[in-house]
């Protein structure tokens, strides 16, 4: 108590002087006047060259409206100066640094950032910053540094993001024909998130490439445990595999399993086709149709109509089937079938990063269950 009282008795440090000119322009801000604010903030500023914080300020607000030329040289000139001590500098090369980011110059804001990142006021600030500009210019390494340091200093978990990076090393690794070293990568992912659904396709990819069809067979099966949404990624691979290896029969059960797990309009057609070629067109169409009872869907319907072979299907109605088979092949074009389950963003490809808002591993394809049928409503809507 006696040190606080004389921590108290202390002087209260001296107020610099703030021009009138600045309230006047604070009160016009506050009015939504920026561009009277604006006026008055410059002309405090003139006034009163000693006001670090004030042009920094002034900066900001020319950033904010889009003006970066203005805020660069405000900021420029504070940085410049040499009578600032270490908190204000710090401060001014903020601001800079985010002023160059906005101007999509990301070299000169990367290098203050860097600098930034030494401070410990600033560090997770110019940290996300520099994950934003590795992201974006597609420095995956210097992106996994940074966002291994964010996840130290932050209650943020990185992990998923992280992974990705890895995947897309070892995409880089895989189109450079270096195979151990996309391995090495995917391993890296699979570290970082043990159910990574990219890194399983692409550890499977690369074991096929080495010849391993049995090896990345049972990579990309896996997914349906724990992933069966990514099923209809893999069909194709899984298909040639199996083909590489004349097994037929193993990748017919992969199929039926499969499908009890996600009817994917891609593991259906995989499935009718199977069918067909063993058993003859009849038995495929028969099976394509107890598939779109048991999951309504609009892919499999489609194939049915296009075939023609279900005319059961309407009983007793005169459709003309080929005006449904066009307008379902148009709305099947429109339905966008993947979202992301971070911002809701709908596109008909699947990202790795969604478009919308740049997260990694969150778009999905959306899954149809038997629960929400079972409520009335349907996997698939036509707009
Ligand atoms: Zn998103």
């Amino acid at each position: 108590m006696a040190s606080r009282d004389h921590e108290n008795s202390q002087p209260a440090p001296v107020r610099q002087h703030v021009p009138d000119a600045f309230f006047k322009g604070l009160n016009l801000l506050l009015n939504e006047q920026p561009d009277k604010a604006l006026n008055a903030f410059l002309e405090a500023a003139e006034l009163d060259k000693d006001t670090v914080e004030m042009h920094v300020a002034l900066g900001n607000l020319f950033r904010r409206r889009g003006e970066i030329e203005r805020a660069t040289q405000i900021h420029q000139n504070l940085v410049a100066r040499t009578d600032l001590d270490d908190s204000l500098r710090c401060l001014a090369l903020f601001e800079l640094a985010q002023d160059y980011f906005k101007a999509g110059l990301f070299d000169r804001s990367e290098s203050l950032f860097q600098e930034l990142r030494q401070v410990k006021e600033y560090k997770e600030q110019a940290c996300r910053f520099l994950l934003q500009i590795y992201d974006h210019e597609q420095e995956w390494h210097s992106a996994i540094v940074v966002a291994e340091e964010l996840a130290g200093i932050s209650n943020q978990d990185f992990s998923k993001r992280l992974a990705q990076y890895c995947c897309e090393l070892a995409e880089r690794a895989v189109s450079d024909n270096k195979p151990g070293e996309a391995e090495y990568y995917l391993e890296s992912a699979f570290k970082y998130e043990e159910k990574c659904v990219r890194a399983a396709i692409l550890s499977g990819q690369v074991a096929a490439a080495r010849g391993n069809h049995l090896v990345a067979i049972e990579l990309w099966r896996e997914i349906e445990e724990w992933a069966p949404e990514a099923l209809g990624e893999v069909v194709e691979l899984i298909s040639d595999s199996y083909a590489a290896l004349g097994e037929q029969r193993g990748y017919r059960q992969f199929l039926e399993s499969a499908i009890e797990k996600n009817p994917d309009a891609r593991i259906i057609s995989a499935l009718v086709e199977v069918t067909q070629n063993r058993k003859g067109r009849i038995a495929g169409q028969r099976l394509l149709l107890e598939i779109v009872r048991k999951y309504p869907n609009l892919d499999g319907l489609y194939q049915l109509l296009r075939n023609r072979n279900a005319p059961e299907l309407f009983k007793g109605e005169s459709i003309d089937l080929e005006l449904i088979a066009t307008l379902l092949s148009q709305s099947m074009g429109q339905s966008r079938e993947y979202q992301c389950r971070q911002c809701g963003f709908n596109s008909s490809s699947l990202h790795w990063q969604c478009p919308g808002c740049k997260e990694w591993g969150s778009v999905q394809k959306r899954v149809f269950s038997r629960e929400r049928d079972a409520v009335g409503h349907k996997n698939y809507t036509v707009q």
